[in-house]
């Protein structure tokens, strides 16, 4: 059975970039490439980042089934597809989703034991000056995206793994470290080297129980509040 990881965060937070950083590092992990009616940005590539269809093709293929969640987000449908859980499968691959909030609890009802990790950005400041530096949006939509990151953020806590993604290459070495803790878990009764103790430990210091102090001047910079129990 593959594992599947869900990864979410605030648009600007640095995931893709993560992302992109992680798959340079773990082998055996497919990454889930989501269909959607927005256009592309910047060098984006069809069947890269995304698939880009109209909406029709989308609406075709919620009717055919297609879809394990589909979800609308900033007006534009954004879907992933079944077939690459399929794929992965067949390949004895785990599964990487980079998908939403309202995606992630879908995939969490459908796939037990699925993985999710919530990626934050250090404080309000530091994403809004990623989204500006990025510039690939415009100012409306700049703001826009702040405000769905404040209201993103407060779903933190159905997350099993919060990763603060402030200096870039430590945080890529978490994202890793968790992926290869989730694997390590499968294999229980194995003896784990000195190595794979470390990173257990490091993926452990990233759970949500374990993220209390770190989580709350990032809410607070957004003015919100930790949830109670975390
Ligand atoms: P997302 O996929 O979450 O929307 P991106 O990966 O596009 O975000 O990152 C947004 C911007 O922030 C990019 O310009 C990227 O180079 C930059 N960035 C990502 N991670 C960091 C980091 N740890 N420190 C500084 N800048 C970062
Ligand atoms: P962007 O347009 O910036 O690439 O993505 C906007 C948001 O849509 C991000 O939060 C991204 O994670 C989410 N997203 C991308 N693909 C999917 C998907 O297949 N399903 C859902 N629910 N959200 C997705």
């Amino acid at each position: 059975m593959s594992i599947v990881y869900i990864v979410s965060a605030p648009s600007g937070s640095g995931k893709s970039t993560l992302v992109n950083e992680l798959f340079k590092m773990v082998r055996h992990l497919d990454f889930s490439i989501s269909y959607t009616t927005r256009p592309p940005r910047g060098s984006e590539q069809n069947g890269k980042e995304y698939f880009f269809v109209s909406r029709d093709e989308f609406e075709s293929m919620i009717a055919a089934g297609e879809f394990l969640e589909h979800a609308t987000v900033f007006g534009n449908y954004y879907g992933t597809a079944w077939r690459f859980l399929r794929e992965a499968e067949n390949r004895s691959n785990d599964l990487l989703l980079d998908i939403d909030v309202q995606g992630a609890s879908k995939i969490k009802e459908k796939i037990r034991g699925a993985v999710s990790i919530f990626i934050l950005p250090p404080d309000r400041e530091k994403l809004e000056w990623r989204l500006r530096t990025r510039g690939l949006d415009s100012e409306e939509v700049i703001r826009r995206r702040l405000d769905t990151a404040r209201r993103e953020i407060e779903n933190y806590s159905k997350y099993d793994y919060i990763l603060v993604n402030n200096v870039l290459e430590q945080s890529a070495d978490e994202l890793r470290d968790i992926v290869l803790a989730e694997r390590l878990e499968k294999k229980s009764g194995v003896e784990l080297s000195e190595e794979e103790k470390r990173l257990v430990e490091t993926a452990q210091a990233c759970r949500l129980d374990q993220s209390r102090e770190r989580v709350q001047p990032i809410l607070a910079s957004f003015n919100l509040q930790a949830v109670k129990g975390t």
